[in-house]
C-alpha cells in the first residue's frame, strides 16, 4: 500500500471517529435539554389550590396570555390536543409565535378520519416545521369491536356509537395524557350547550387532576375565522363545502349556514348531549 493511500485511510478513520464523537455530544445535549425542561416544569408546577386561584385570574386574560402562562409554566409537559379544527389551528399558530421550542401538539387518529384532515395535518407539519405526536387506538380493541359489532356499528345505537368513540378516541387520549401534566384544547363556550360552563383554566379530575387549558373558551366563531384569515393559517378544506365541525368521516356531514354547527356530527342521534367522551367530566356529573 502506498504512503498516500495509507494516509487517506488514517484520515478517513479519524474523520469517522470525530463524527461519532459529534453525534454522542448532540445526543447528550438533547438528553440534558429534555431533562432540564422536564425538571423546570416539574419544579414550577402549581398545586391544586394555586391552580384554583390562577383559574380565576386567567378568566379575564387573552388567549395569547393564557397560552403564554401555560407554556412558561409547564413547558413540554403540556400539549395541545388537536383534531385540526379551526380553533386548533389558531392555537397552533399562536403557540408557535409564543415559543416554538415549547410547542407540543398531539392528535388522535381514529382510523376513520377524512382525507382532508390528513392533508391538513401534513400541511401544518410542513408549514411550522413541527412534529405531531399521533396516538392510534389499540389494535386488539378495534379488532374485537368490529368483529362483534361490525364496521358501521355507530349507526345502530347510541351505545354502539359511544363504544366506538371510547375505543377510537377516549382510550388513546388517556394514553396521551398519562405522559403529561396538562393539556390544551380548542373548546369554546358557544359551540354547544354542553360547553357553556367551561373555564379557561380547569383541573381535569377525569385525568388525575392535571390542568386543562381552554384559551379560546370565550371566542366566537367569527373571531376564530377572522384570526385564520388575517394570519393566513391553513384550515380543513371541508369547511369550504359546508362542514362546520369535523370529526370522523362516517359521523360528520355538511350543514346549512343557519343550522346548529354541531348538527352535522352524529346527525342521526337526537338530543343535546352529542359528545364523544373526550371532554366529559364524570366527577362533576355533567358535560363540560
Ligand atoms: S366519531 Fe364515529 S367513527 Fe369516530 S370514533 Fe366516534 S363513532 Fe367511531
Amino acid at each position: 500500500m502506498s504512503n498516500l493511500s495509507s494516509k487517506k485511510i488514517t484520515h478517513d478513520v479519524e474523520e469517522f471517529r470525530f463524527s461519532q464523537f459529534k453525534t454522542q455530544i448532540i445526543i447528550s445535549l438533547l438528553r440534558l435539554q429534555s431533562s432540564v425542561i422536564g425538571k423546570e416544569a416539574m419544579e414550577s408546577k402549581p398545586t391544586i389550590p394555586q391552580l384554583k386561584q390562577i383559574a380565576l385570574q386567567m378568566e379575564n386574560k387573552s388567549a395569547q396570555e393564557v397560552l403564554r402562562w401555560a407554556v412558561d409554566t409547564y413547558g413540554l409537559r403540556i400539549g395541545l390536543a388537536s383534531s385540526f379544527g379551526p380553533e386548533d389551528v389558531v392555537l397552533i399558530d399562536i403557540m408557535m409565535k409564543i415559543n416554538k421550542e415549547k410547542t407540543r401538539v398531539f392528535t388522535l387518529d381514529t382510523g376513520r378520519l377524512n382525507q382532508e384532515t390528513y392533508d391538513l395535518m401534513d400541511t401544518i407539519r410542513k408549514k411550522y416545521a413541527i412534529q405531531i405526536e399521533v396516538f392510534f387506538p389499540e389494535q386488539k380493541e378495534v379488532e374485537q369491536m368490529v368483529q362483534i359489532k361490525g364496521m358501521n356499528l355507530m349507526y345502530e345505537s347510541v351505545e354502539n356509537r359511544k363504544l366506538c368513540c371510547e375505543i377510537r378516541k377516549v382510550h388513546p387520549l388517556n394514553r396521551a395524557l398519562s405522559k403529561l401534566d396538562g393539556w390544551i384544547s380548542g373548546l369554546r363556550r358557544e359551540q354547544a350547550i354542553t360547553r357553556t360552563h367551561i373555564q379557561k383554566v380547569e383541573i381535569d379530575s377525569s385525568h388525575d387532576n392535571i390542568v386543562k387549558v381552554n384559551p379560546v373558551a370565550d371566542w366566537t366563531n367569527e373571531m376564530v375565522w377572522d384570526y385564520i384569515h388575517k394570519n393566513n393559517v391553513p384550515y380543513n378544506k371541508l369547511h369550504d363545502i359546508g362542514y362546520m365541525s369535523i370529526g370522523c368521516e362516517p359521523c360528520t356531514r355538511a350543514v346549512h349556514p343557519n343550522e346548529d354547527p354541531r348538527s352535522g356530527r352524529w346527525w342521526w342521534e337526537t338530543g343535546t348531549h352529542k359528545e364523544c367522551g373526550l371532554h366529559w367530566d364524570d366527577s362533576k356529573q355533567s358535560k363540560k
